[in-house]
């Protein structure tokens, strides 16, 4: 008895009875026979309801457990089936997995903790499962916090980004909440469609609440944010912002690269031939360029001193993309102003990958209304 008590802590297990422990030497794991105590017995697997015995199902079964060191336990009892009044005959509730689950709820947690803190390696073989296992058992545990999670209650400000995966085949819109900062949907495609389902799920009620919507500069996404969260003000999420900065100043600096002398053609080994000159400085100023001014080296600073005396042009476009991050960076009415000003900047530099994006921020800005729906800094 008290040998029984022990395991019944081992194994988590609440509202069940242990009948005893053995050790199966065939599967090389320790097998705790269980029942589940008087008043958690014959209620539907679904929703819990106290039901009538329907027959005895398919005979015993084993649900694995958390390891005890390296040992396999399993969880092993009847599963009879009970009548439920809504929904038929079912395999009666067990306290101690999730319904149609093969693992114990503490084994569930473990592989969903691991799951989000580990590499996926690491959680198949410190559990020895497959990972498509681990999968259903986070669908599952995603499904419990769901049904006690309103996610998308009280939300004030949100991020609308979408992401791609199979190759840019496939794309994935993702809602998070700037406040929680929490991922509060997500849903297939890049279109104005997929887009409408979140706001389907949203209610026009609490899509009415939303004060501010991020997002890439996306006409589609602009549409149906003015569509459907009318008191949103739309802001251009300062990530996308800066990274189409740092990709037109590559675009100069490839640019600068392409005409520099000292460029060779590459050797028909297939490698890269050899650059010298002002071609390699620029090669090697890649860094330099992109890293943000306070993270330089000293011999990056050399290389960002050299391209402002040798090529104006492309040092032109360094500073926009620094005057850019200046934006993001003040908040406020001085930010407003800085924008404006960084626009008429870009519009005028002559460069074309800095003109189309600052056409486009100010198309998005004269299309909205002065009082809201203004692309500004986000704070
Ligand atoms: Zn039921």
């Amino acid at each position: 008895m008290q040998n029984n008590r022990v395991w019944e802590r081992v194994c988590g297990l609440v509202r069940t009875v242990v009948e005893g422990v053995r050790f199966d030497g065939k599967a090389g794991a320790v097998v705790v026979s269980v029942r589940p105590n008087a008043r958690a017995r014959s209620r539907c697997g679904w929703c819990g309801r106290r039901s009538p015995g329907y027959d005895q199902g398919a005979g015993r079964r084993r649900w694995r457990a958390l390891d005890a060191g390296t040992t396999a336990v399993f969880v092993e009892a009847d599963a009879p089936r009970v009548r439920c009044r809504t929904h038929g005959q079912i395999v009666a509730q067990v306290p101690w997995a999730r319904h149609d689950a093969g693992h114990t709820r503490d084994f569930d947690a473990m592989a969903a903790w691991l799951a989000v803190r580990t590499s996926k390696s690491a959680t198949c073989q410190l559990l020895r499962v497959a990972w498509r296992t681990i999968g259903s058992i986070i669908t599952r545990v995603n499904d419990d916090i769901e049904a006690n999670l309103d996610r998308l209650g009280g939300l004030r400000r949100i991020g609308i980004d979408e992401i791609s995966y199979k190759r840019g085949h496939r794309y994935l819109i993702v809602v998070v909440g700037h406040d929680t900062g929490r991922l509060v949907w997500a849903g297939p495609g890049r279109s104005e469609a997929a887009l409408d389902v979140f706001f389907d799920e949203l209610g026009e009620q609490r899509a009415a609440e939303i004060t501010h919507v991020s997002a890439d500069m996306a006409d589609w996404i602009a549409r149906v944010v003015a569509r459907r969260a009318p008191n949103a003000i739309r802001c251009a999420d300062p990530f996308h912002v800066v990274a189409w900065a740092i990709e037109a100043l590559d675009i100069e600096r490839r640019r600068a690269w392409n005409q520099a002398s000292g460029r060779r053609v590459p050797a028909s080994t297939g490698r890269r031939g050899r650059t010298t000159g002002n071609s390699r400085q620029i090669a090697r100023s890649r860094y330099a360029l992109w890293k943000n001014p306070e993270d330089l080296n000293p011999r990056q600073r050399l290389q960002l001193d050299w391209i402002a005396k040798t090529d104006p042009r492309l040092w032109r476009a360094y500073l926009l993309k620094e005057g850019l991050r200046y934006v993001f960076a003040v908040k406020g009415a001085e930010g407003k102003e800085a924008l404006d000003k960084w626009l008429t900047w870009a519009r005028r530099s002559q460069l074309p990958a800095f003109i189309e994006p600052a056409k486009k921020i100010t198309r998005h800005r004269q299309a909205s209304t002065p009082t809201s729906n203004t692309v500004y800094p986000k704070n």
